[in-house]
């Protein structure tokens, strides 16, 4: 391709509503143009980089035996009905009506859909299948962020697994597992997987692959010591254990005035936070709920709503508060309760001799024994890990660091195949539902992280393998014939040997168009300049070193495609 016919808006100046760096650096190299929040317009670059990701996405996939397919992006309501998840997805849920009333879905996943094909599978002889698509998806995001990091519509790659039972699960998911980490590798992003909270997907489990940069939105926990990994979503440590004085025979009322806080307890009443117990009031699914911790740990809101597997979980107001307990935060608290759920995290099983609110502004209670004076409906894991707290399997101090989920990975078990009636015959003959696992990776977003992890303050620096050229040949001076005619011959020869060549034959100053090779992040700039030809020489410059190399004109071609590889 010659640059010079090519649409490549690069702009010479940072766009002023980019967030980070993926953002700035794919708007300023000329690779996305945004339409409205959320939904991005991917230029010639961009679908270059993109059709390399899907190749790699596709041959790991082939690999592991999961056959392409292409399933409609609008579906029935009917088909989400069936799943209960119609409701479930809430506002992130694209709807729409036709001409007939009919009520539609965009699609936002495929889990149904996939299903309903899998219908089809008669018996365990035809077990497992692996299918997958490449496929836009659309979320009314609440948070579209800038770039493709989080978008309204993005493609994924999208692969289901159907086995007879949990066993041919767990093989199918080692085999994504696998793939998943070659994919990753492949295209040059240091994803770590980690054990992830499977949401509204549902299942025994899931694995996050998670890219470390510091615009991530995720929190992962990790040990150095062992190797554990996980979101702060599902993340545990070990706490230290804690000997509690037998306490008194009842919680003892006592005045605290002006006292709201945990740390107000511990300064004036001789409370330390880690015999407080903390009670916090929440609405799940439209329920007022008691939600109790330790007085130093804080809540992780999707512990709390993988605990009690509320669709809608939110902090709830001070006005609701009031009407339900007669007090104000500051002196809330769950004993004597009976009328309110109450979920308690673990960290409070028990523990006696314990201070928390006596639902009366300004008074709190002493000598609490949690499990004597409070009625806990579930206990869970609710607390939210900090740095530093010993790693539950090796008792290291673990780190939290930001990331981006690249891909997620969920044994979704027989939930959707029950469901939507996926059934096959046993070899005993009875009719079982299919046991399903679900695999996503979301290819634009693994451009943005590529571009987050691979970048300079010149540009992006992409690794070859996903490069949308792997070399740009420049002519320093376009007027010159003589180096018009050696950087067209280079570019030919190399195009001819199979090699992605970009031309930048613009009539433009060098500085320029060195300036947009770097900023595009093309990783091999072959410079065709008077200079050089007059010692028989062009430059080799590599992008993510800024090495150059002088190689005579002559051997450019194949010193170039020695260095690919
Ligand atoms: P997140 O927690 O970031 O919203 P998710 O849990 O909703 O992600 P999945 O439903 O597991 O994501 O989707 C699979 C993959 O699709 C994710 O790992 C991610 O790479 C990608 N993805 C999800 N939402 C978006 C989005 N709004 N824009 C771009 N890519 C996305
Ligand atoms: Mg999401």
């Amino acid at each position: 391709m010659r640059w010079s016919q090519m649409h490549i808006p690069t702009l010479r100046d940072d766009p002023a509503e980019a967030e980070f760096p993926s953002h700035r650096l794919l708007l300023r190299a000329g690779y996305v143009r945004q339409l409205t929040a959320g939904h991005y317009s991917l230029l010639p670059l961009a679908v270059r980089v993109r059709t390399k990701v899907i190749e790699i996405i596709r041959q790991e996939l082939t690999r592991i035996g999961a056959q392409e397919m292409l399933l409609p992006a609008i579906h029935p309501a009917e088909v989400w009905r069936r799943s209960g998840r119609w409701e479930l997805m809430g506002q992130e849920m694209f709807r729409l009506t036709d001409r007939r009333g009919a009520e539609l879905a965009l699609g936002m996943t495929h889990e149904e859909i996939f299903a309903t094909l899998a219908q089809e599978l008669n018996s365990y002889r035809q077990l497992p299948q692996q299918w997958y698509q490449f496929q836009t998806k659309f979320r009314d995001e609440p948070r579209a962020k800038g770039g493709l990091m989080r978008t309204r519509e993005f493609t994924m790659k999208d692969a289901y697994s159907f086995d007879l039972d949990q066993a041919g699960l767990d093989v199918s998911f080692e085999g994504y597992h696998g793939a998943y980490t070659r994919i990753f590798e492949r295209l040059g992003l240091p994803a770590i997987p980690v054990e992830a909270s499977s949401g509204t997907m549902g299942g025994s489990g899931s694995t996050e692959f998670m890219c470390p940069a510091e615009v991530g939105e995720d929190l992962i926990v990790h040990s150095p010591g062992c190797g554990y990994a996980a979101n702060i979503e599902k993340a545990t440590s070990r706490l230290a254990e804690i000997d509690d004085e037998p306490g008194a025979d009842a919680p003892v009322r006592f005045a605290t005035p002006g006292t709201r806080t945990i740390d107000d307890l511990a300064r004036d009443h001789g409370a330390p936070a880690d015999r407080q117990i903390k009670t916090l009031v929440y609405v799940l699914d439209g329920a007022l709920t008691l939600v109790l911790l330790r007085g130093d740990h804080p809540l992780n809101e999707q512990k709390l709503a993988d605990a009690t597997a509320a669709a809608e979980v939110r902090a709830a107001g001070a006005e609701e508060i009031r009407d339900a307990l007669g007090a104000l935060p500051g002196s809330l608290g769950a004993v004597g309760v009976t009328d309110l759920p109450v979920i308690a995290d673990e960290a409070l099983r028990g523990r006696r001799a314990m201070f928390t609110g006596a639902n009366d502004d300004d008074v709190h209670l002493r000598g609490v024994d949690v499990e004597r004076d409070i009625e806990v409906g579930t206990w869970a894991d609710l607390r939210e890990v900090r740095a530093g707290e010993p790693c539950a399997r090796c008792g290291e101090p673990l780190l939290v660091e930001r990331a981006i989920e690249v891909g997620h990975i969920f044994k979704l078990g027989d939930r959707y195949a029950r469901a939507l009636g996926a059934e096959v015959l046993d070899p005993d003959g009875r009719r079982v539902p299919l046991t399903m696992g679900s695999y996503g990776i979301g290819v634009e977003r693994a451009m943005a992280a590529l571009v987050e992890v691979h970048h300079d303050e010149r540009g992006i620096v992409w690794p070859v393998a996903v490069a949308p050229f792997q070399v740009a040949v420049v002519a320093a001076q376009s007027d010159d014939a003589e180096t018009a005619e050696v950087a067209g011959r280079i570019y030919r020869e190399l195009g001819e040997a199979g090699v992605e060549v970009i031309l930048d034959d613009r009539d433009e100053r060098a500085g320029v168009k060195f300036r947009d090779v770097e900023l595009t992040g093309i990783p091999f700039r072959i410079t065709v300049g008077r200079r050089g030809l007059a010692e028989g020489t062009v430059e080799v410059t590599r992008r993510a070193s800024g090495e150059t190399e002088k190689v005579p004109v002559a051997e450019a071609v194949a010193h170039t495609r020695g260095v690919l590889g």
